[in-house]
């Protein structure tokens, strides 16, 4: 069960944080993973691959029609198909709105989801013609919560579930399940920097008493992208410890 082994998965924004959580869940699962993205991913992949596990790292700016349609033409090459798709790569550029700028808007609005477009315009033909495929989106605790400084990153994160509701209803036919899950305060190097004691405040509103971690989204990532999940399709799957019970 949950196993992915013969599969091919596409993990954008690898380099870090969750990605590095879902590369490892993914590639323990038994998928061959390509991690995406403009950092560089050969840490990571040096570090999975010790471990035995498939994976290799292709440089791509997934708000690049050029940069992902290459990538992708690799992929097809090399290993013949995509069975997954993980947009996980995203910004942030925080600013409470009477400050913040048009760039500042225009830079999250264009890698948090205009990507979309991007990489699932790339992956869907290949998608279709298998007559398979899981394509699962990062959206955000803070797209139903709100945040100060984050009408931007909001915005974005409610728009990827919002693309995600309508391109289920266009491809499901093809047996491609379309979802996005919404991560909660999760230990990343951002919340590294993050002071103690704020931590241990945030955490008393959490639920389950504890900060979630890579690994946590990373199964949440693989129940998506599973073939188990087949009848599971348009939703968000809200993984944040009950933080925002739905
Ligand atoms: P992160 O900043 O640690 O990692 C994001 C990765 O995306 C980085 O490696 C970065 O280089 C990459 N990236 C940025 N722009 C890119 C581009 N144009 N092309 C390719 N790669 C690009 O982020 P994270 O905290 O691990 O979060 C991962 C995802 O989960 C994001 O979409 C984020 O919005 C979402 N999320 C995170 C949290 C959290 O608590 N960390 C909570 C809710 C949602």
């Amino acid at each position: 069960m949950f196993r992915l082994d013969g599969q091919v998965a596409i993990v954008t924004g690898g380099a870090q944080g969750i990605g590095v959580g879902i590369c490892k869940i993914f590639t323990e699962a038994g998928a061959t993973v390509a991690l995406w993205d403009v950092a560089d991913g050969q840490p990571v992949v040096d570090e999975i691959t010790a471990e035995g596990g498939n994976i290799f790292y292709q440089k791509v700016d997934v708000t690049s029609k050029e940069s992902v349609a290459a990538a992708v033409a690799e992929i097809m090459d090399k290993h013949t198909r995509i069975d997954i798709l993980i947009n996980n790569a995203g910004i942030i550029r925080d600013k409470s709105f009477l400050k913040m700028t048009e760039d500042q808007w225009d830079a999250v609005m264009n890698v948090n989801v205009k990507s979309l477009y991007v990489t699932a315009k790339a992956v869907l033909p290949h998608m279709i013609e298998a007559g398979y495929g899981r394509i699962v989106s990062a959206s955000s605790i803070n797209a139903m919560l709100g945040a100060f400084g984050q009408t931007n990153y909001g915005a974005s994160k409610a728009a990827i579930q919002g693309f995600t509701r309508s391109l289920c209803r266009e491809v499901g036919k093809y047996g491609i399940t379309v979802n996005c899950v919404a991560p909660g305060f999760i230990k990343t190097a951002m919340t590294d920097s993050i002071p103690e004691e704020i931590i241990a405040g945030a955490v008393q509103q959490i639920p389950v008493r504890r900060i979630g971690m890579p690994e946590d989204m990373g199964y949440a990532y693989l129940y998506l992208a599973s073939k188990e999940s087949s009848f599971i399709n348009g939703i968000t799957l809200h993984a944040n410890g009950g933080s925002y019970p739905t």
